[in-house]
């Protein structure tokens, strides 16, 4: 696991993708593959008398094509290692609007601290193969369950 301090008062934990959840790690949900540009992340107030309870589960996402670091190396982490990231919300059951099918995603949110990168989002339904514009799913990436 690594631990980089974000702004003033936030504290970033990346975790290895094996990660099982619990054990105060977050893991990632099931539906997202093994072995990807994702893994498991906690953004966490620090300083606060409860830091459990200014805790968030994510998931970092890495651009396509950039290699992720390994969160169970030995040494520390630094910014050039977050290069690119993207931290966003696993969310299930969004509704495709053209097959009225559920699918998961990986929701973006503007108020969470990036990395820059180049991001290529879902450009269609998981399902049915509708564009996003007509599924009314706009994710940074769609999973079917
Ligand atoms: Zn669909």
């Amino acid at each position: 696991m690594q631990q980089i301090t974000v702004g003033q008062g936030w504290a970033l934990e990346i975790f290895g993708a094996g990660a099982t959840p619990g054990a105060g790690t977050p893991g990632l949900p099931r539906w997202i593959p093994a072995e990807s540009e994702y893994l498991p992340a906690r953004l966490r107030r620090i300083n606060v008398a409860d830091v459990d309870a200014h805790a968030c589960d994510l998931v970092a996402a890495w651009p396509k094509g950039v290699p992720v670091p390994d969160p169970d190396r030995a040494a520390t982490w630094t910014d050039d290692d977050l290069a690119g990231v993207l931290l966003v919300h696993p969310r299930e059951g969004f509704r495709c609007r053209v097959c009225g099918g559920r699918v998961n995603a990986l929701y973006p949110d503007g108020g969470l601290p990036s990395w820059g990168g180049r991001h290529r989002y879902a450009t269609h339904c998981p399902l049915c193969g509708s564009h996003v514009d007509q599924a009314r799913l706009h994710a940074l990436a769609l999973f079917a369950p």
